[in-house]
């Protein structure tokens, strides 16, 4: 098949059949087809689109371009979820020793940070020594034993998207739907999962801030995972305003570990356990109750928060971090920012969070940049709350003078007060099936 002709089909807006979008991405994997023409492609993709069937196909080649991890000899339905990305989003360290506690196997991959919004891996490794590369087979071993495991995208799961994902961001291909689809349903069809739960992000904090985008984007990715045979389902909740208290990747990880102990924020616990139960509702359960029963009874129980401790010290964690959160990495210096008049709190830019958290250490300026584990904002007041003035709005945790300084206004400007209240933002907007 000639490359160009593939190309100049998409550019003027047919559709391409399955054997062509195989040949172009076996060809790209294997060296044989150049960065530029898929470089061109995609960019042709970008204004055209694709079908449903396009999409499907792209994700099918993409995930055959590598592993597809094969569970089937563990007796128990194999579960994961996946964000969009958000400022706050924590829910991956609850949801996968929750589900696992209540009788299914999460093999969770994951990503790292992107921009303003945080990633589950950079948090992970903010507990000491817990190691987010074990090699597939040692993967296999901790999610037999224990229930979940929680790693990095290996060289063996979607090398098809190892390369695109890095062609695309350097060439203003990453906001296409069937693209984003196809890169993220291909690392997570690579699973081997029975169930998938997505959690698609809108709002000011969000990849796609609004809700017809959101939902389109949903309505594709759950199309993808059900046309591949995985039960596939998606919320779509808010990121108007961070996700908790917490946002920096150790803070973070303290905020999860207390929302296992059952006295985390209200609405991380909320959101938590609504994913979890409907990641078991996917699958037919042998187990006795309903899902939303089965996931009550594993938190309050404290089997959940007895499940991270044994994944933590499976993956080579200081599992003691449990009991003694001072353990893990902590920022030498503190500042509070206080409002500046009385009222209530409006709105708490979720975006501005997440910019100010990454310019303090806690996400990378660039791909080499090193991760200060210990900064971040813990905020002191979300929307609906009442606020005085000078009543603290955030606290911010720092190591370096010069990388405060320029985040004190911003994070002021954050929050903002009025004098009539408002209700907090609803949590889920929209169920996709
Ligand atoms: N996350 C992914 O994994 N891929 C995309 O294309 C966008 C977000």
């Amino acid at each position: 098949m000639n490359v160009t002709d593939l190309i100049l089909k998409k550019r003027d807006g047919s559709a391409l059949a399955e054997a062509e979008i195989t040949s172009l991405i076996e060809g790209y994997t294997a060296g044989r087809i150049p960065d530029y023409q898929i470089a061109a492609f995609c960019m042709a993709v970008f204004h055209r689109g694709m079908s449903a069937d396009e999409t499907l196909c792209l994700t099918r080649a993409m995930l055959h371009s590598g592993s597809v991890l094969d569970f089937s000899s563990l007796a128990g339905a194999k579960l994961d979820k996946h964000s969009t990305g958000g400022v706050g989003d924590k829910t991956s360290l609850v949801i996968a020793p929750l589900v696992a506690a209540a009788g299914a196997y999460v093999p969770m991959i994951s990503g790292r940070g992107l921009g303003f919004s945080g990633g589950t891996l950079d948090k992970l490794e903010s507990i000491p020594g817990f190691d987010v590369n074990l090699p597939l087979e040692r993967f296999r071993d901790v999610l037999e034993k224990v229930g979940c495991a929680m790693i990095g995208q290996t060289d063996e799961i979607a090398p098809a998207d190892r390369k695109l994902y890095a062609l695309r961001d350097v060439t203003a291909t990453v906001e296409s739907i069937p693209l984003i689809c196809a890169s993220i349903m291909s690392k997570k069809l690579a699973e081997g999962l029975d169930g998938l739960v997505l959690d698609v992000k809108t709002g000011a904090g969000a990849f796609m801030p609004t809700l017809e985008q959101a939902s389109d984007l949903a309505q594709s990715l759950v199309d993808i995972g059900n046309g591949l045979g995985t039960q596939t389902t998606a919320l779509i909740t808010d990121m108007n305003q961070p996700l908790g208290k917490a946002v920096g990747n150790a803070l973070e990880v303290e905020e999860a570990i207390e929302t296992l102990k059952g006295s985390g924020p209200q609405d991380l616990t909320v959101l938590c356990e609504k994913l979890s139960s409907r990641m078991l509702s996917l699958v037919p359960s042998a187990e006795p109750g309903d899902a939303r029963a089965r996931i009550a009874e594993a938190l309050g129980s404290g089997r959940a928060l007895e499940k991270f401790a044994h994944m933590v010290k499976a993956q080579g964690g200081n599992p003691r971090v449990i009991d003694d959160p001072k353990l893990l990495p902590q920022a030498n210096l503190r500042e509070v920012i206080r409002s500046s008049a009385e009222g209530f709190v409006t709105g708490v830019n979720a975006k501005t969070l997440g910019w100010a958290s990454m310019a303090l250490g806690a996400g990378r300026q660039t791909v080499e940049s090193r991760i200060d584990p210990s900064v971040g904002i813990l905020l002191n007041k979300k929307i609906g709350d009442r606020v005085e003035k000078n009543e603290p709005l955030c606290t911010v945790h720092y190591n370096q003078a010069a990388r405060f300084g320029p985040v004190r206004q911003p994070l002021n400007d954050a929050f903002v007060i009025a004098s009539d209240r408002v209700e907090p933002p609803s949590l889920i907007k929209r169920l996709v099936e």
